[in-house]
Order: C-alpha cells, then sequence, then structure tokens
C-alpha cells in the first residue's frame, strides 16, 4: 500500500468531517493570493499549502525538485519529473501534516507561513495544457444519442465495440472553475430553414466528464501500452465539456466536433493524484466482443468516483439535474492512453485527456441536458418552479465528485460555470 493513502492516518491540520481533502488525498494545483504570485499548492482540509514556501523553508530536502518547480503558474515542471518524483513528494507532504510528525507542527512561525485560508486564495489553472483529447467512452452516453440521432436497434456506430473514439479538442480554451463563459455563437440550420442562419446557440449544454493530465509520453514513434499506462499519467479533475448542440448538429459531418466544443471545458482546480486513487480502481465492465491484443489490460483500471451535476439558476436555490459514477465508463484510461499512442503519435507533458460524457444506465445518472431532457421532450423540474431543457443565460452549472472507502474520502472539489449572455 502507498503510505500516504492510509486510511488511519490523520492530520494535525483540522480537517472538517466531509471534506474532500482529508491528508489520504493531497492534491496539486496552483494558487495566488492577494499578496502571494502564482504557485503550486496543495490542500488539506479548509487551508491551502504553499509548497514554494515548504521548500524555502527545508522541509523538501532530498527530493529531486527545484525552487523553480514551486515558483510557476503551472504544475509542469513539477509533472516533468515523473511519477516516482511525485509519488515521493505526496509521500513527504503526508508525513510532514501527520499528526505523529512533529517537524512542521510545532513550529507555529512556518505553519504560518506555508497554511493559507482557502478563503484567501484563487485557484488557478494547474495545468498548461499541450494537447486536449476527448474521448466517448460511456456506453450508455454513446448509445443514447445513437438512439436519439440514428436507429435505436443500431444503436453504437459498428466500431465503438472495438476503438475507445476520440477526437482532438482544442486546448486554449481550457478553464479553471471560476471562469464564466458566454454563451457561444454560430451557424445552425433550423429543420424548417432551408439555408442556416447566424446567431448565439440556443441549446447549449453541459457534459459531465473526468479528465487525466499526462507525464512526459515516449518519444515519437514509440507506443505506451496498457501495461505501461498508470506510469504515465499524474492524475485526474472533473471536467465540464461545454457543448452547442444546435451548432454541433450542422457543422459536425464529415469531421466532427468542431466550433460547438472549442469555446470552453471547464475543470475543477485540483489535480487528485492517481496514487490518491489507487485505493478506489475497481474492476471494469466484461467487454465483448473481446478487444483487440493492444487494448486487453491487466488488474484495475476503472474507478468508483461519485459525481453530481447541480444548475443553480440566478437568485435561486440549486437543483441537481445528474447523480452518476465514473465507474460506468466502458473503456478506462490504460486503454485510451494505448489507444492514443498505439500509432506512434507522442504523449507530452500536460496533456489533458477527457472521458466523454459519462451516463450511467438510469435517466437520473444522464451526463448532459441532452439526454437527461431527451433532445427537449422531457423538460427538468427546478426547485424555483422553472425548467430547463438546455442551460439558459446566468445558470451557473455545478459539478462535483468525490471518493469514499474505508471511512476515507476523497474528493475533486467543483467545477462551477456561469454562463454569460453572448457578446455583442
Ligand atoms: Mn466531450
Amino acid at each position: 500500500m502507498i503510505k500516504a493513502n492510509d486510511p488511519s492516518l490523520s492530520s494535525w491540520v483540522e480537517v472538517p468531517s466531509n471534506s474532500d481533502f482529508p491528508i489520504q488525498n493531497i492534491p496539486f494545483g496552483i494558487f495566488k493570493t492577494e499578496q502571494l504570485s502564482p504557485r503550486v499548492g496543495s490542500r488539506i482540509g479548509d487551508y491551502v499549502i504553499d509548497l514554494k514556501s515548504l521548500f524555502v523553508l527545508g522541509y523538501l530536502k532530498n527530493l529531486p525538485f527545484q525552487i523553480s518547480d514551486f515558483d510557476t503558474p503551472a504544475l509542469n515542471s513539477l509533472m516533468k519529473h515523473g511519477k516516482k518524483a511525485t509519488s515521493d513528494l505526496r509521500n513527504r507532504l503526508s508525513k510532514l501534516f501527520s499528526n505523529d510528525n512533529n517537524d512542521l507542527k510545532n513550529n507555529e512561525h512556518h505553519v504560518s507561513q506555508v497554511l493559507i485560508d482557502v478563503t484567501e486564495v484563487e485557484m488557478l489553472m494547474p495545468v498548461q495544457v499541450g494537447d486536449y483529447t476527448d474521448f466517448y467512452s460511456s456506453r450508455d452516453h454513446a448509445t443514447n444519442v445513437g438512439t436519439m440521432f440514428r436507429d435505436p436497434n443500431n444503436a453504437l456506430l459498428p466500431n465503438w465495440l472495438w476503438i475507445p473514439v476520440g477526437y482532438h479538442g482544442r486546448a486554449s480554451s481550457i478553464v479553471p472553475s471560476g471562469t464564466p463563459i458566454h454563451r457561444p455563437k454560430g451557424q445552425q440550420k433550423p429543420a424548417e430553414d432551408a439555408d442556416p442562419i447566424f446567431g448565439p446557440c440556443k441549446l447549449l449544454d453541459f457534459e459531465l466528464e473526468m479528465a487525466f493530465v499526462t507525464f512526459d509520453g515516449k518519444p515519437l514513434g514509440d507506443s505506451i501500452s496498457t501495461q505501461e499506462a498508470k506510469d504515465y499519467i499524474f492524475g485526474m479533475c472533473i471536467m465540464n465539456d461545454w457543448s452547442a448542440r444546435d451548432i454541433q448538429k450542422w457543422e459536425y459531418v464529415p469531421l466532427g466536433p468542431f466550433l460547438a466544443k472549442s469555446f470552453a471545458s471547464s475543470i475543477s482546480p485540483w489535480i487528485v493524484t492517481m496514487d490518491a486513487l489507487e485505493p478506489f480502481s475497481i474492476e471494469g465492465p466484461k467487454q465483448e466482443p473481446e478487444v483487440l491484443p493492444y487494448l486487453k489490460y491487466e488488474g484495475n483500471h476503472h474507478y468508483d468516483i461519485h459525481l453530481e451535476v447541480g444548475i443553480l439558476p440566478e437568485k435561486a436555490e440549486e437543483t441537481v439535474v445528474c447523480v452518476s459514477n465514473y465507474k460506468h465508463m466502458y473503456w478506462n484510461m490504460a486503454q485510451q492512453l494505448a489507444h492514443h499512442s498505439v500509432n506512434g503519435c507522442n504523449i507530452r507533458c500536460g496533456d489533458m485527456m477527457a472521458s466523454g460524457t459519462i451516463s450511467g444506465p438510469t435517466p437520473s445518472s444522464f451526463g448532459s441536458m441532452l439526454e437527461i431532457s431527451w433532445r427537449g421532450t422531457k423538460p427538468v423540474a427546478m426547485k424555483d418552479g422553472s425548467e430547463r431543457k438546455f442551460i439558459q443565460d446566468h445558470d451557473t452549472v455545478v459539478m462535483r465528485g468525490h471518493c469514499e472507502k474505508n471511512g476515507v474520502r476523497i474528493g475533486f472539489g467543483e467545477v462551477e460555470t456561469k454562463v454569460l449572455p453572448a457578446k455583442d
């Protein structure tokens, strides 16, 4: 077992019950405050840990890091050190903040420099994302979409059970939680019109997804096997992969998603490491037909992560519209990474790969409004008496995720995004 995952560990920093950030989590992110420039942080309970200060004060000795790995507005330099170094760093932080360790605990002056109340902190983009890939790996989601738009009897396209289908997305428009987005504009082709029209998207939607970020991969031409995949994945966050359904419908043939997807994707700001998620790994679904040899895998690569989505209208209460779980994925991250690199495509440090919309088997677990409202035919009743088919201006969409087992709860916090009207 990874030392830092021990359920019996507790911290000298107070952790509220139901916190996503007990000592067994130790995620990584980028923060700033009014006084402090953007830098690397971790988190316990309601405190952010300033890793630059910890380094300067000498608590991160005998690890392969330099001050420039912490005094930087992205996790990339830290991640450049790879799996072992970042695992060792997490274990060191766990040790420093454990109840039975007095090194930092007893130095009040140092503690006040290192721990910052989370209310004083602004969380920023954790990673400078080079390339963003979006998969389509939930069978229930692909089946729902195929049923709606094609043929209920042949909902899955012939390649779906053979290939972890994906496309190259847009990295520049990935934004952290708290960044508002504007309703996108674009071409739409109403069924009753002969020609397309131009204007603000009318069918704005969220997609509930999880994303993972990678360490440096192998050189161009080499492939990463499912067996090796875990060594190349740093950690995960929640992603709201915004979609403009009406723009998507008109533009996607024959080359797939483009402007309907590239205007924004929002992520939760803490990267929870694969080490921290290890206790929550589970067996995946039986894959039938049997997959090709390069997609076969051993061990557990699926994860039990509880997920939920809420819509918060302006000046009203939040309504939870989806309760789901990452365990509903058909294709896992090891298969996605193996498939992505099987042609020799080089994966780089800071690449982000998303799951595709995560839908479960029941309507209450569908991961997009497209499915929840079944193309707008089943409006959702909101707590304030209004209803939603898609997302309206001034709505805030909130996604949360956490794992729980053996009395330990570790989570991702949330990604919340307010939708502003289209720009003139
Ligand atoms: Mn997506």
